[in-house]
């Protein structure tokens, strides 16, 4: 069966289940204050009927005979009955709050008082506990009392109260709580009905607004929809958080490819105008061997920016395997400086000052491949029959390695930028050592994040430069 709720909005959904809820509620709530009042006002008037009857028994006394003297009060009645007088005071009340009293004789004829109902005389005094009548299509609540003394010979009051005046006083009791519930709810429905439609609000901007995004592409545009703090809010600030990586990535993406194929067109044009002069103007074979020369020269260097590319994209995908393995760190940091002595140019000389026995978990290539890079830089950017400086040692649970230079250094408003992918403070820098792609650190950062480390910078123009690289110690 089709769900008739599944297409509303959710704020629909809310409505009307809290709309069901708050008439549940306020149903059951009537019913309960309606029925708890019904037997509480029924026994009220049943207990002020037979209160009523009693206390008009006290107001009437019977005297054989009337004396000049005797203490009469205004409103007193007097009634001739039998040899003597029935005396019926004035606080006798014969009507009193819908109560009506009146006086019987045994016979059952009316001798004072109201009598809305009639009642068949031989049921007389009968209703000597409250009983309930019917009578002219109205519903009664009945009570009879018989008056003790010899002299009263069998008179006897009857209490009659109509069973509406219950309903009205229980009428005006409920009628409030029947009203105000009711009311109650539709305020809160109202009320819900605001805050979920204000609350909302903001959804429907950030469906727009996305759609917006996606329609027209332009990833610089955000979600805006105000301060706030409420869970809708920090939804658009995620958003808006997503759009800003998305953006950068796609800028990074972007920069990377028009770096590459930068990079990539130059050692291409060479090559093609070399080839073209070898072909049409060289005569000698000195010239043709030049050629070839620059070809191989560019060919390689296209080689070398294609394989760092590659690996570039590698570590980008994630698809370059990583090994890690308890390593002892000293003893390879020991073996990399090894082999860079034996590669070491312009008379820099390596010196190292490694702690033993640091061990770590590292993949021991992409280590390696790092810490050359670091090296290849040194040697690049150090001071010709300078010094590069290696130490290894144990801080608490770090390893730290510093490999310092005593090179042209970096100036501190380019210190932030040579992580970048393609950045080169000046090319021209380091043309003798084969020149640089730009490369080489955005790598070791890749790498270093790879192994879980951290790596830093200090370096002063003119003195040197230091890289620091951090990782956990195995413990
Ligand atoms: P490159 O191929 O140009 O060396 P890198 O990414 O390895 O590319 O380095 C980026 C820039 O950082 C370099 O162009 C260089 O100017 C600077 N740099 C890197 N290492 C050092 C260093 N040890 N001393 C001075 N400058 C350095």
């Amino acid at each position: 069966m089709k769900n008739p709720f599944k297409n509303l909005t959710i704020q629909k959904k809310i409505i009307i289940w809290f709309a069901l809820t708050l008439l549940v509620i306020v149903t059951l709530m009537n019913t309960l204050t309606f029925s708890i009042a019904k037997i509480v006002l029924d026994e009220d008037i049943k207990e002020r009927l037979m209160n009523t009857v009693v206390s008009n028994v006290e107001e009437i006394e019977y005297f054989n005979r009337l004396d000049a003297g005797m203490e009469r009060e205004q409103g007193d009645q007097f009634l001739q009955y039998n040899s003597g007088w029935l005396e019926i005071d004035d606080d006798f009340c014969d009507y009193y709050e819908g109560i009506c009293t009146a006086l019987y004789d045994k016979d059952g004829n009316l001798l004072y008082g109201e009598a809305p109902v009639e009642i068949s005389r031989s049921k007389a005094a009968s209703f000597t506990s409250v009983g309930s009548v019917k009578y002219n299509g109205e519903k009664y609540y009945v009570y009879d009392r018989v008056l003790s003394g010899d002299s009263f010979d069998g008179l006897w009051l009857r209490g009659v109260v109509s069973k509406n005046e219950r309903i009205n006083i229980l009428y005006n009791t409920v009628r409030l709580s029947f009203w105000l519930l009711p009311l109650l709810a539709l305020l809160a429905i109202l009320g819900g009905y605001a805050i979920t439609r204000r609350s909302f609000l903001p959804i429907q901007q950030i469906a727009d607004s996305a759609e917006e995004i996606g329609k027209s592409g332009d990833l610089s545009r955000r979600l805006d929809i105000g301060w706030g703090r409420d869970e809708i809010h920090q939804l658009a600030s995620t958003f808006n958080g997503m759009f800003d990586r998305l953006e950068k990535a796609f800028e990074t993406e972007r920069q990377f490819t028009s770096d590459a194929s930068h990079e990539l067109r130059t050692p291409t044009a060479v090559i093609l105008a070399q080839a073209q002069y070898g072909l049409e103007l060289a005569d000698s074979e000195e010239e043709y061997r030049e050629s070839l020369e620059v070809i191989k020269r560019q060919a390689e260097r296209m080689n070398d920016i294609i394989n760092q590319l590659l690996f570039f994209t590698r570590l980008d995908q994630g698809s370059e395997p990583v090994n890690m393995e308890e390593t002892n760190l000293s003893v390879l940091v020991a073996e990399i400086c090894k082999d860079q002595r034996l590669i070491s140019c312009k008379h820099i000389s390596v010196k190292d000052d490694i702690q033993p026995d640091i061990n770590v978990e590292t993949d021991r290539n992409l280590f390696t491949r790092m810490l050359n890079n670091l090296f290849s830089n040194a040697y690049k950017y150090g001071k010709e029959k300078g010094t590069i400086t290696m130490t290894l040692t144990r801080m608490g649970d770090d390893a730290v390695l510093r490999l310092t230079d005593d090179g042209i250094g970096i100036s501190r408003e380019n210190l932030e930028r040579i992580w970048n992918r393609f950045y080169q403070v000046e090319p021209s820098r380091n043309e003798d050592a084969g020149g640089g792609l730009g490369l080489g650190l955005s790598i070791v950062k890749q790498i270093t994040s790879l192994l879980g480390g951290k790596i830093s910078v200090e370096s002063e123009e003119g003195r040197g430069t230091s890289f620091i690289f951090v990782m956990k110690c195995k413990k």
